[in-house]
Order: C-alpha cells, then structure tokens, then sequence
C-alpha cells in the first residue's frame, strides 16, 4: 500500500494510517489525535457501504502499554446504496469503533500467550498488530468492523423511513401470472365454460317451454 512516510506531523493522505510517534514517547496521558482523508479502501457489503474515496474521519486516543500501544478508534463517514426492498437510494452517517493493541517491540510478537495473542482470535494464525515506524494501521480493523456494523440487507425502516409507495409490483406480477393459465389449455377452459353456461340455461328454458306448448296444445 503507497504510503508516505515520515512527511508531515500527524497529517497522512490515508486517514487509517495513525501516527503515533506522540504515544510512543510517553507513557502519561493518552495521545489524542484526529485524522481525516479519503477512504483508501471500500467498507461494507454490496448494498450499503462507505465508497472508496469517501471523506472519512478519525477520533482516536493511543495509549502506551509499555510494549503496546493501546488505539481505540472511531471512523465516521457517511454510508450510500439502495434499500433491499424498495431500491430508494440510502445516504446515511455512518460510524464505527475499533479498539485493538498494537506492539511497539519485538518481544511483542515472540511472547506468544500474552499481549499480542490477547487481541487476536485465533492463536494459529494470529499475527499480532505492530507498530510500524511512528505509525499503526487501522485498515483491517475497520474493513472488519464496518463488515460486521453496515446492515447486509439495508432497508427503510433501518434509518426511520418507510420504503417508497409500498409498491404492490410482486403482487401484481403474480397475480397476472394466475391470471394467464396454459395457453394449451385456455381454449379448452373456453369451451367447458360455454358448455356448462349454455347446458343448463337451454336445458332449463327448453323444459319449460316445452310444457307450456303442451298445455297450449
Ligand atoms: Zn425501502
């Protein structure tokens, strides 16, 4: 991932690159710093996500553990797609929080069952965040969480609106569905209507008009 290192204080092209070289030289009060710039990668599923490119800011306090640095973060930026349901375009704030260790020492990685295997899930395959000259990198934690956050089916109702004109389009293609049967059978539909309709109208009216020729006879 392009980078630009050691440039300027505190200030990157890529929001989720933190400089921490502030937290890293004392271990007194938490580093708080500010960060914004454009999403360098795209957060969210397929119908509702932070676009790549996307103003994006970032709160975050970095503590010093002493071998770690402790960064807790939060992302805010807005959230754009389309409602599941009714296709209304989405245009939402969005925010999320991460909070994760990041080492600051080789003995970090290699002291496996204590601090960098704490922070991560599986002991296996875990590789232990660092941080890496002055700067963590926040990208993956926030892809994830923003994973887990943004609805994967993003309706309405999720944002206090109800979807557009309750639109009854699968009802209506259904109905019209029903409404058409078997060509093949159509005609055959036709007929036995007519037969019965005719049937019982002529049987009944014959009868009847029958009896009164014969009572006029
Ligand atoms: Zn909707």
């Amino acid at each position: 991932m392009l980078r630009v290192k050691g440039k300027n204080d505190g200030v990157t092209t890529d929001p989720f690159q933190l400089e921490v070289r502030e937290a890293l030289r004392a271990t007194g009060l938490p580093q708080h710093l500010t960060a914004t710039g454009p999403s360098p990668v795209r957060l969210g599923g397929e119908m509702l996500g932070v676009e790549e490119g996307t103003p994006v800011e970032v709160v975050a306090d970095v503590s010093n553990l002493g071998e770690s640095l402790l960064v807790d973060a939060t992302v805010y930026a807005r959230a754009t797609g389309q409602c599941s349901r009714c296709l209304a375009d989405l245009d939402e704030p969005f925010s999320v929080h991460v909070s994760d260790v990041f080492g600051t020492t080789s003995d970090f990685i290699t002291r496996d069952g204590v601090s960098g295997a704490e922070a991560g899930d599986d002991d296996d395959d875990f590789e232990p965040l660092m941080v890496d000259d002055d700067m963590v990198d926040i990208t993956q934690l926030v892809l994830d969480e923003a994973g887990l956050t943004l609805p994967f089916s993003p309706v309405c109702g999720d944002y206090g609106r109800e979807c557009a004109g309750d639109t009854p389009a699968p009802d209506g293609v259904s109905g019209g569905d029903d409404a058409a049967p078997d060509p093949r059978w159509a005609g055959l539909a036709e007929l036995a209507g007519d037969l019965t309709d005719d049937g019982e109208g002529a049987g009944a009216e014959g009868a009847g008009e029958t009896r009164d020729r014969r009572n006029d006879a």
